[in-house]
């Protein structure tokens, strides 16, 4: 950080900003810029950012959405949770729809979208090979999501945990965050919804393409999620 940057005035951008200079994975670092060097042809003018990817959305959100990690030409080259990839085009048009974004679409950092209360990140913020993190990499990403959801907590009410890696990542940072988390944890399902205190957490399929491109998860069934957590939370 340059020392005539002004500090961030809330700690959530000091937090992101923190997230986008981690480098405790060796194999991710390396990976996550590979690609960026590399890139896919069909983005061959783009400047990678091939760090971390921070979550997205404002500091007050009372909505978390909770993904798996960023995809290596997605987040890994626009540096915005799901923006940029086949996913997020799914995921975006959803918040629009049910009236939590701004724009249905999500192609770079600075297409001007806003998330309404809601927040979006990742139990992984670096791109994995075959979008498949180690436990081990799992594991030492944890403490920035314990982090996040510490700030958040004054105002979070529901999230959506979206596939069972993301689920199975999530619980034990929800309980070193201050909730209570049932014991034992509690299955993923899609459409389970789990009430921890002051906090209710609901389980979705994943948007990656392998679900929605089979019709596992479509889009009425991924509003139809995003809506019932939305109430929740107080909002809509
Ligand atoms: S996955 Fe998480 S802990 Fe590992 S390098 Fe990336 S930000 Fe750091």
């Amino acid at each position: 950080m340059d020392a005539d940057e002004p500090l961030d005035p809330t700690p959530l951008p000091a937090l992101d900003r923190r997230v986008a200079g981690c480098r405790a994975c060796p194999r991710l670092v390396e990976w996550r810029e590979e690609v960026a060097r590399t890139k896919r042809a069909a983005f061959a003018d783009w400047t990678y950012w091939g760090r971390p990817v921070p979550g997205f959305g404002p500091p007050d959100a009372r909505l978390l959405i909770v993904g798996l990690a960023p995809a290596a030409h997605g987040g890994n080259r626009t540096g915005r949770m799901f923006t940029g990839d086949r996913s997020g085009d799914v995921l975006y048009q959803a918040l629009y729809d049910v009236g939590l974004a701004s724009q249905p679409t999500s192609v770079s950092a600075d297409d001007g979208l806003a998330l309404h209360s809601v927040r979006i990140t990742s139990p992984v913020h670096c791109a994995p090979p075959a979008n498949k993190p180690t436990p081990r990499e799992r594991d030492t990403c944890r403490p920035w999501l314990v982090q996040e959801l510490r700030l958040l907590r004054p105002t979070l009410r529901a999230a959506v945990v979206l596939g069972a890696f993301g689920w199975q990542a999530a619980l034990p940072a929800f309980t070193e965050a201050g909730w209570t988390v049932p014991r034992p944890r509690p299955a993923f399902a899609h459409g389970a919804r789990v009430p921890l205190d002051g906090l209710d957490l609901f389980g979705c399929f994943h948007v990656s393409q392998r679900n929605t491109f089979t019709g596992r998860l479509t889009p009425e069934m991924l509003r139809e999620v995003l809506r019932t957590a939305a109430t929740a939370a107080g909002l809509g």
